[in-house]
């Protein structure tokens, strides 16, 4: 049982770090470095790593935000990379909005799918959904909007460095999982949702006591 660890800077649109293993306390074992890749490569270098052995979790560490703590990948992402890394790495980016004028647009999403998301944004739950829009994300901790960077909100604002993992919905909204904001270092968060009783900011407890309600009646019906 190990980490695959992927340490990266982002240089514009291309990447330069190293893959290498962690295995409790014995010394780390380089897999690979790079230097100047884009996105798919680096990808398909770790997509490679992964494939040597199938207990191994994914670590994603940036080199170039010392307060950026490290993410680890969730299970679903590492065995798609393992299985299919093509539509496992295609997943991972969110798709930057394309207007193609020659043609009409595709129909990507039928009304029922968009009023259904935007309901369920509303709602709370084991997931919180935060707004999207092109390639940025709304951080729920200071409300500015941050990059997307491998199913990471990255935020820069200063005061902030909050990056969180995070999965989009759909073209407008993403979630991100209840307990690992709560597990950030954060002692307020800028959620403005239905759910939120101040409207618009919300202290840590004030989550905490949503989400514990939330745990006990989702045990109680089930
Ligand atoms: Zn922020």
């Amino acid at each position: 049982m190990g980490d695959v660890v992927l340490e990266y800077r982002r240089e514009g649109v291309v990447s330069t770090g190293r893959i290498f293993l962690v295995e409790g306390s014995l010394p780390e074992v380089s897999l690979q470095s790079f230097e100047k890749v884009s996105f798919s490569v680096m990808m398909t270098h770790l997509a490679r790593a992964v494939q040597k052995d199938s207990s191994y979790g994914v670590l994603l560490v940036r080199s170039d935000y010392a307060n950026l703590r490290p993410t680890r990948l969730d299970q679903e992402t590492i065995d798609l990379l393992r299985s299919d890394p093509v539509t496992a790495i295609r997943s991972m980016t969110v798709p930057s909005r394309h207007i193609d004028i020659k043609r009409k647009p595709l129909a990507v999403e039928s009304s029922p799918i968009r009023i259904g998301y935007d309901a369920l944004a509303d709602s709370f739950g084991d997931q919180i959904y935060c707004k999207l829009s092109s390639n940025m994300m709304e951080c729920p901790v200071c409300g500015r909007w941050a990059d997307i960077e491998v199913r990471v909100l990255v935020c820069k604002e200063p005061k902030c460095s909050f990056s969180i993992l995070m999965k989009p919905q759909s073209s407008k909204w993403a979630t991100i999982e209840t307990i690992d904001l709560l597990g950030s270092p954060f002692s307020r968060f800028y959620l403005p949702r239905a759910w939120n009783p101040n409207s618009i900011w919300i202290s840590k407890q004030e989550l905490q006591d949503l989400f514990d309600h939330w745990t006990q009646e989702k045990v109680a019906n089930s």
